[in-house]
C-alpha cells in the first residue's frame, strides 16, 4: 500500500533518438533546495512577493511545458547544488544532463509531473486533479460525487473531477496460462 511517486518526466523532443528520463526527490524538501534560489526562481516563474513561495511549488515548477531557458537556468543551478541520496543520484545527474544538453543546444525541454495516485493490492487509483498542474483535488478512492466544473486554486484550469480520476485492477486472467496482467477498469 503506497502513494504513486511524483515523478518528474522529462523529455527533449529535438535530440534523435529522443531523450528522455524520469526523477524524483525523496531526500530533500523543496523548500531546502530552493531556499537559496527563491529569488531565481520566482523571476523565471512570475511568482511575485504577494504570492507564497513554497506552496504548490513542487506542482508550479513543472506546470507549464517546455520550460523556457530563464526557467532551466534557475533550476539548474538550484540542483547543481542540491545532492541527492544515492538512489536517486543517476536520475538527478540525467536531468542536470538535459538541462545542459538544452542550454547549450537552444533545445525545448518538455516537462510533466505524474498525477497524485495511490498503488494498492494491484489497484491504482488516480485521484481527481488538476490536468495541467496536477494539483490534487480530493483524495477520494470511487468516483467524485460532486463532478461540478471547478477552477484550480494553484493555476486556474477548469476541470470536472471525473475526467481525471481513475480506477484500475491489474490481474492475471484466470482462465490464461499467461503471466500478461491485464488492466481492468473499475467504477
Ligand atoms: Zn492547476
Amino acid at each position: 500500500m503506497s502513494g504513486l511517486i511524483p515523478y518528474v518526466h522529462w523529455t527533449i523532443p529535438d535530440t534523435s533518438p529522443q531523450k528522455s528520463g524520469r526523477f524524483y526527490i525523496s531526500s530533500e524538501s523543496p523548500e531546502k533546495i530552493f531556499s537559496e534560489h527563491r529569488e531565481a526562481i520566482s523571476k523565471a516563474y512570475g511568482i511575485t512577493e504577494r504570492m507564497p513561495f513554497y506552496s504548490f511549488l513542487w506542482n508550479r515548477l513543472w506546470m507549464d511545458s517546455p520550460l523556457s531557458h530563464e526557467k532551466m537556468n534557475a533550476l539548474r543551478a538550484a540542483f547543481v547544488e542540491f545532492h541527492p541520496n544515492r538512489s536517486e543520484e543517476s536520475e538527478m545527474h540525467a536531468f542536470l544532463g538535459a538541462l545542459d544538453t538544452c542550454l547549450r543546444n537552444g533545445f525545448e525541454l518538455g516537462v510533466s509531473l505524474s498525477p497524485p495516485g495511490h498503488a494498492d493490492l494491484g489497484v491504482t487509483t488516480i485521484f481527481p486533479h488538476c490536468p495541467k498542474c496536477k494539483l490534487v483535488n480530493e483524495w477520494t478512492f470511487s468516483a467524485p460525487l460532486d463532478d461540478s466544473a471547478r477552477r484550480c486554486e494553484l493555476c486556474g484550469t477548469e476541470f470536472r473531477p471525473s475526467a481525471t480520476y481513475s480506477r484500475q485492477l491489474w490481474e492475471r486472467p484466470k482462465d490464461n496460462k499467461s503471466t500478461e496482467k491485464v488492466r481492468r477498469i473499475l467504477p
